[in-house]
C-alpha cells in the first residue's frame, strides 16, 4: 500500500478502506459517494458496458464529476452515445478531457503514431491529459471488471495506487450480470455493441472481437498492448 495516498492521511482512512473492501456493486458505490471529506470522480469511457455504472452513479448523486477522455480518434458513434447517455441519465458534470492540440501536432503530425508506437500515442492522447485531470481527486471510481481478462482477472474492488484509491464496484460482475443490469434498467446501448464490438476505444485501434479470445481481443489487435495506460500508468 502506497504511503502517498491521501486516504492514508485521512483520520478514518484505514477504517474506510477496510469497510469498502467488504462491499461490492451499488452498496460499495453508495458507501464511497457518501464520504464527503474526500474528492471523488468517476472514470468512464462511455463504452459498451459503461451505462451500468453511470446509471448507479446517477441514481445516487448525478453531480459527481465524470471524467472521460476524447483522444480525437474516437468513433463518431461513441461521441453520439456519450451525449445521448449523459442526457438519458441526467448526468450533471461530465468532463470531456482532450489532449492539447499543439502536443498532438508535434507528437503525431501525420496521425499514424498509433501504428508505429501505440504506447506513445496513448501516452500523449490519453494518459497525460487524464493524469493531469485526476491529480485533483482522491478517489477514482472505475467500471473495470475481472471478466474482461488480460491483466484484470484478479482486480480488487479497492486498490491503493500512488496518490489515489481506485474503487471498482463492478469488479466481480460477469457479462451476464451486465446484461441483466442493462435490461432491467432499460439502458441505452452503444450502437456498435451489437455489431461485434464488445470493447471500444479509438477507431484505428478497435476491431471486432474474436469471441473465443475474449471481450478485449479487438483492442490493439496485432500488438502485445492490452491497456491504454490510464489505469496502469501508476
Ligand atoms: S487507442 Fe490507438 S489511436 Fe487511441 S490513443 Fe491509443 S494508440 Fe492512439
Amino acid at each position: 500500500m502506497s504511503d502517498n495516498s491521501t486516504i492514508l492521511k485521512h483520520p478514518k482512512g484505514r477504517e474506510l478502506l477496510s469497510a469498502w473492501k467488504a462491499l461490492s456493486g451499488e452498496a460499495l458505490l453508495k458507501a464511497v459517494l457518501k464520504e464527503r471529506s474526500l474528492k471523488v470522480a468517476v472514470s468512464s469511457s462511455f463504452g459498451t458496458e459503461s451505462a451500468v455504472l453511470l446509471d448507479m452513479v446517477a441514481r445516487i448523486n448525478p453531480a459527481i464529476p465524470i471524467i472521460t477522455v476524447d483522444t480525437g480518434r474516437l468513433f463518431a458513434e461513441s461521441i453520439a452515445y456519450r451525449e445521448a447517455l449523459t442526457k438519458h441519465l441526467d448526468l450533471l458534470d461530465v468532463r470531456v478531457i482532450r489532449p492539447a492540440e499543439s502536443l498532438v501536432a508535434n507528437m503525431d503530425p501525420d496521425g499514424l503514431l498509433y501504428q508505429s508506437n501505440p504506447d506513445a500515442c496513448c501516452q500523449g492522447r490519453k494518459v497525460m491529459p487524464y493524469a493531469m485531470t485526476v491529480a485533483g481527486f482522491d478517489i477514482l471510481i472505475t467500471g473495470r471488471k475481472r471478466h474482461h481478462g488480460d491483466g484484470r482477472q484478479h482486480l480488487d474492488v479497492v486498490e491503493v495506487t500512488g496518490a489515489h484509491v481506485k474503487v471498482n464496484p463492478l469488479a466481480h460482475f460477469s457479462a451476464d450480470d451486465i446484461e441483466v443490469a442493462l435490461r432491467s434498467r432499460n439502458l441505452p446501448r452503444h450502437p456498435l455493441a451489437e455489431a461485434g464490438y464488445p470493447s471500444i476505444g479509438c477507431q484505428p485501434c478497435t476491431h471486432k472481437a474474436c469471441p473465443s479470445k475474449g471481450v478485449r481481443s479487438g483492442r490493439w489487435a496485432g500488438h502485445e498492448k492490452t491497456e491504454c495506460g490510464i489505469h496502469t500508468f501508476l
